[in-house]
Order: C-alpha cells, then sequence, then structure tokens
C-alpha cells in the first residue's frame, strides 16, 4: 500500500470539523417516545455502522443508523414554526422514525452537525473516506481493521494491531521491546545497499530501531519520531542465505562443553559476528530484484542476541524446508545446491537424546543448547548444590587431575574448571573405585600417581557415553562428600533413565500410530545398564521402592522425595 493514498483520502475533509461529536439538546418534536426526554446527540462514526444517537446521562434512547437518515433540514428552513427563541432547530427525517426535531443548545454548532452527518452519509459509500475519518477521531486505532487500538507504526503497511501484523507477516516469535527511556539497544549497522551507512554513522551507532522476527519473516523498522523518515527491511526468511557448513564449523567452535555433541548446540551461530565485543547479527538474503544484501544489526546483549540468532536458525531451515518440499526455486540454482542441500533440519535434545527437527525444540538462552519441550522442564539454570573435589582423570581429553568444583543440576552435572557438563541421562554407572578395579578398569590416572595411592583412599568412578557416542570415565575424589555426592548423583541417574526410557517409549507409540511423526526416537544410542554404586545394597530396584525407603529412612527431605517421585512417576 503506497502512503498517497492515505494522504488523498485525508484532503477530502476538514480534520478539524471532528473535532466535537457531543452536543447538548433539546428535543422538541418525535415520534418516538423514549427520545423525547433527550438532552445530548452523539454522533458516533464506528467501523461497522456509523449513528446518531440521542441520550440522556448515560442511557441512550434512540441509536439511528446514518444511513437511515434521509433528510436533515435546519433553522433556515423550519424556524418559522417554532417562534424567535427557537432559532438553532434541527429536524432529522429517516426512515424507520418519521422524524424527530430537536433545538441545539450552542447555536454555533448547527452547521457543524448538519455537516457531520452529511459527511459520515458519504462515509458510508465510500470506505476509504469512512478509514480517514476513523482513523482521524481515533489516531490509536489499527489503520487495517479499524478495531483494534494500534501496536506498530511501520512505514511500508501504516498504523497495525498485532492480529493485523500477524495476518501480513505470520505469527509473532521474537521481538525487540521499544524502550525510549533508556538506552536503545538495537541498531542498524549497515550492509543493505537500499540504507548505506557512512564509516561515521556506523560508529556512532546512529540508526535506532526495532526487530521482529516472525514464521515467515525477519523485520528491521529504523525508529524515528518523524514517520516520514522511518522505513524497514523485511526479510523473507525463506531468502535468507545460510551457508550451512559454515553453521556447522561456527557451531563446533561454540561447543566450549567438550563432550557434548554439536547437535545440539549454538544454532545461528553462523548469523553472529562478533568484533570489539559488539556482538552483531548479520542476516544474508537476496531481495525481491535479486540482488544480494547483507544487512546487519547491532545487539549490546550477547544473550538477545543468541536467541535471535537461534530463533532465525531454526526459522529459516523450517521455511527452506518448506521450500524444498515445495520445490520451488529461487535465486540461483547453485544457491540451492550450496544451502539447502546439507541443510541441518533435525537436532537433537541435550538431556533425553531424541531427534527433532529443529524448530520443534526449545534453544535454552543461557547455554545456547537445545532441548525438547518436556526436558526443557527440568533445566534449570541455577545448580542445587556444589562440591569442592579433585577430580583424578579419566576422561580421554582431560587426564591430569585439577581441584574443582563440581556443581549439580536437575538435569546433569557440571565441572567447570575442565568444560565438562554431563547429563544425568548419558550415565551408565557409578560406583565406588580403590586401586584393584581402577586398575582392572585400566584407567591411567595421572593424578593419582602424583599425590600418591593411599589404600584408605576411595574414590567415585562415574561411567557416560558423550555428545559424539564416546564412552568416557571420570575419577573425583568427593573426600567427605562422597556418601552424599553418589547418592544424590545414583538418584538423578536412576530418575532420569526412567523418565528417558518412557519418552522413549512414548515416541516410539507414536512413531507406530503415525508414519508421519517427525521425531526420531529410535536414532538414539542404545545405553548400558545401570550399575549401582555399591554401598547401596538394597536388593529391590524399584526406584520408587528404593525412594520410599530413603525418604522413611530420613535419608531425604519431602522436597526430595516429591521432586524425585514427580521425575519417576
Ligand atoms: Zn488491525
Ligand atoms: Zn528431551
Ligand atoms: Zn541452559
Amino acid at each position: 500500500m503506497n502512503t498517497d493514498d492515505h494522504n488523498s483520502s485525508h484532503l477530502t475533509f476538514n480534520p478539524e470539523l471532528l473535532q466535537q461529536l457531543e452536543y447538548d439538546i433539546e428535543v422538541i418534536e418525535s415520534d418516538n417516545v423514549a427520545s423525547q426526554q433527550a438532552r445530548k446527540l452523539v454522533i458516533s462514526p464506528e467501523y461497522r455502522m456509523n449513528t446518531v444517537q440521542f441520550r440522556r446521562d448515560k442511557d441512550t434512547l434512540l441509536t439511528i443508523p446514518i444511513a437511515d437518515v434521509v433528510e436533515i433540514l435546519s433553522v433556515s428552513d423550519i424556524s418559522g414554526r417554532f417562534g424567535r427563541e427557537r432559532n438553532s432547530v434541527i429536524r432529522l427525517a429517516f426512515y424507520t422514525e418519521r422524524s424527530i426535531i430537536f433545538d441545539v443548545k450552542n447555536k454555533k454548532f448547527v452547521n457543524v452537525i448538519e455537516q457531520q452527518i452529511k459527511l459520515l452519509k458519504d462515509a458510508e459509500r465510500n470506505q476509504s473516506l469512512q478509514k480517514a475519518i476513523l482513523t482521524t477521531i481515533y489516531p490509536q486505532l489499527c489503520n487495517r481493521c479499524l478495531e483494534n487500538i494500534l501496536t506498530f507504526e511501520f512505514r511500508s503497511i501504516g498504523k497495525v494491531c498485532l492480529s493485523c501484523f500477524e495476518k501480513e507477516y505470520g505469527r509473532m516469535l521474537l521481538q525487540t521491546e521499544a524502550n525510549k527511556e533508556h538506552e536503545v539497544i538495537y541498531t542498524y549497522y549497515g550492509g543493505h545497499k537500499d540504507h548505506n551507512l557512512s564509516k561515521k554513522s556506523r560508529s556512532k551507532r546512529a540508526l535506532p530501531g526495532n526487530m521482529y522476527l516472525t514464521e515467515n519473516y525477519f523485520i528491521f523498522a529504523k525508529e524515528d519520531e518523524d514517520f516520514a523518515k522511518r522505513w524497514e527491511i523485511v526479510i523473507p526468511l525463506k531468502s535468507v542465505l545460510s551457508n550451512w557448513s559454515l553453521e556447522e564449523e561456527a557451531r563446533r567452535s561454540y561447543v566450549e562443553w567438550e563432550g557434548t555433541s554439536i547437535g545440539n548446540f549454538a544454532f545461528g551461530s553462523s548469523f553472529i559476528r562478533t568484533q570489539n565485543k559488539i556482538v552483531r547479527i548479520g542476516v544474508p538474503y537476496v531481495d525481491n530484484d535479486g540482488n544480494f544484501q547483507e544487512p546487519e544489526f547491532i545487539f549490546t546483549s550477547p544473550i538477545s542476541a543468541r536467541v535471535w540468532a537461534a530463533e532465525l536458525y531454526k526459522h529459516v531451515a523450517k521455511a527452506k524446508t518448506t521450500i524444498s518440499e515445495e520445490g520451488l526455486v529461487f535465486g540461483n540454482r547453485s544457491d540451492i545446491k550450496n544451502n539447502n542441500a546439507i541443510i541441518q533440519t533435525t537436532a537433537n535434545c541435550f538431556n533425553c537424546g531424541r531427534e527433532f527437527e529443529i524448530y520443534n525444540l526449545v534453544v535454552c538462552h543461557h547455554c545456547v543448547t537445545s532441548f525438547c519441550d518436556i526436558c526443557i522442564g527440568n533445566h534449570s539454570t541455577k545448580a542445587k548444590f556444589g562440591i569442592y573435589t579433585k577430580y583424578l582423570g579419566g576422561h580421554k581429553l582431560y587426564p591430569k587431575s585439577v581441584d574443582t568444583w563440581v556443581y549439580f543440576y536437575s538435569d546433569r552435572i557440571e565441572i567447570p574448571m575442565i568444560h565438562l557438563r554431563v547429563p544425568y541421562t548419558t550415565m551408565s554407572n557409578i560406583e565406588n573405585a580403590d586401586e584393584k578395579n581402577i586398575t582392572a578398569k585400566r584407567l591411567f590416572l595421572v593424578g593419582m600417581l602424583a599425590f600418591g595411592w593411599k589404600k584408605k583412599d576411595v574414590y567415585t568412578i562415574i561411567e557416560y557415553l558423550d555428545g559424539f557416542n564416546q564412552k568416557q570415565v571420570l575419577v573425583f575424589d568427593f573426600r567427605e562428600h562422597i556418601q552424599d555426592a553418589q547418592q544424590m548423583i545414583y538418584d538423578r541417574m536412576l530418575a532420569s533413565h526412567f523418565a528417558r526410557d518412557k519418552l522413549l517409549e512414548g515416541a516410539a507409540l507414536e512413531d507406530n500410530a503415525t508414519k508421519t511423526q517427525k521425531s526420531v526416537g529410535s536414532h538414539v544410542s542404545e545405553l548400558p545398564e545401570i550399575n549401582k554404586p555399591r554401598h547401596n545394597d538394597n536388593d529391590n530396584d524399584d526406584p520408587l521402592h528404593i525412594l520410599k525407603i530413603r525418604f522413611a529412612k530420613g535419608e531425604i527431605s519431602k522436597e526430595e522425595y516429591e521432586e524425585m517421585r514427580k521425575l519417576l512417576e
């Protein structure tokens, strides 16, 4: 839509005419008994129907659709009938009621009322006039539906409400918050040929705006008090060019937590450019005219940049998949080959390992890791507790011993000193380690040799499968915390396996039920049976039973019991 249309319809009437719409009156003659009590005339332009209303205080006594008004006669025509004091009389004639005659208290409005009613009658037959009238009276109204309050003011599509915005661009997924009082944190960095930036304005970050990500579009809207100075960059997601091999490379470098898969890390990281601590997101695409554009946007918050990049990636992937399914072609053919052929459309949940279409996964904003919508519920960013301990080695990439904190989370343990985080679901075994079984496991522990093996020392061995399907072993000296730590890990491991198996069962059932089901539960690597730590000699294997006994013994609190029970059920 072009803005000239708006302007031309505005010019067909004088907006000042609509400044007042309520008038004090006295009804002189009316066929309608109720309206004889009316003290107010209200001219009411509405989206569905323009009306004239007769009111007394808050009560509407008579409503006449403007379309029904046949004739409006004012004082000059009929005043003679009502004597000299009545010099401001109006007679309205209409289809349903024959007529109503009233005196306007303030004489100067007689003309205005006449003009207003005539204008609204014209508007009944002219939709753009009707729109112009309504948006003049209610500047906060959505220009499209004329029903909702506007949410956005875009140069390209005018003032729209969220619902009309979504009709145009698809469901809103993310939007930046316009915050005029605080520092504006989202800015355009250049890169689009229609909106070139000089080096100077780049460094000044002179072009603040807001960003929107919908199912189908990425939009940057340049902010300006002056509406005429606004503009938007509207990028259809299906035209976004992503170099998917670069994407994987970027993701590999992002996997700071060794041992977890690149299949659940940092989606969209190839959109991210960091320079001098400034984080930008670059969105390369081919515009409608076939031109290559690469606009970039500055985020002062690295976390929000990650969120945006991840969501952008997911939905570009979705848009591309839809394209290849429809067999549509855009850009040139080599683009298709280079981009779509190796697009990663599925990824696995960090916790349960199930595989999903990428856009069905939730990306945790803190660790930029993907989760299924069930496991994200059990993923916490706050540790339950930490134990200061000694890592003795065992992991193939980290053979050296180190003093470190081990943090216990609801779904994983983290050992920051060696950049490890291990979901309980991937653990297969936890047991006490002494010299004998360390030798039996052929573990070469540099740390142990370094500070000397003592007969009485009991260490803890945790075995797990890392994100690259490598079996790994971790050996810890939990010292006086050994009992607590082992019990915690064992409980969590048990509960997580149980929950995970239930999820997999469910997925398998769904797979059988519907061939089109997209989650691929069967791709999860097989994990060996869990071995219990040796000091736990309970012979009942039912986890719920164990839990009950431990609660009964007072080993765990009521909260812990409830929480673990929920996991098990
Ligand atoms: Zn609307
Ligand atoms: Zn999951
Ligand atoms: Zn996280």
